[in-house]
């Protein structure tokens, strides 16, 4: 990875822990899930507005550091209108990139999620960028037995 890529992808994760986006329960969310990083510290809880087989809305609640706030607030960004196929697809795609050496390329439908790779070079980080898709997975999982 080049030093201008590096930076770049700094900014974004920065960009994102200072002013999460979807920060806070939507109106109406009808799946919720929590989860917590006891190594660092995180807790997020997920909340999903579904009608249908649609993501209409996602918000997240919690306090976590700089990296899992990142990674839940470009999720949320990323999962918003999308179908629940979509979204769990998404979900896997960015497990494959952050613990199996995936291609970055299966982000490109969600680029800044790609700016998320660099903490694969902190192990123990890892963790943190994936607290906010476990608990999307589990929400989504919920879901699926209760239908
Ligand atoms: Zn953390």
């Amino acid at each position: 990875m080049s030093d201008e890529l590096r930076d770049l992808y700094q900014e974004v994760i920065l960009d994102h822990s200072r002013k999460p986006r979807n920060f806070g329960e939507p109106t109406g969310a009808n799946r919720h899930a929590q989860g917590t990083n006891p190594l660092c510290g995180d807790r997020a809880t997920v909340h999903l507005l579904v009608d249908g087989d649609v993501v209409k809305d996602a918000g997240f609640v919690g306090s976590g550091c700089s990296i899992s706030t990142a990674s839940a607030s470009m999720m949320t960004e990323s999962i918003k209108g999308h179908s629940m196929a979509d979204a769990g697809r998404l979900a896997e795609a960015f497990k494959a990139v952050m613990t199996a050496n995936a291609s970055p390329d299966l982000l490109a439908e969600a680029e800044e999620l790609q700016s998320l790779q660099g903490v694969k070079r902190f192990p123990v980080r890892v963790k943190c960028a994936l607290l906010p898709w476990t608990a999307l997975t589990e929400a989504m999982e919920l879901y699926r037995q209760r239908r």
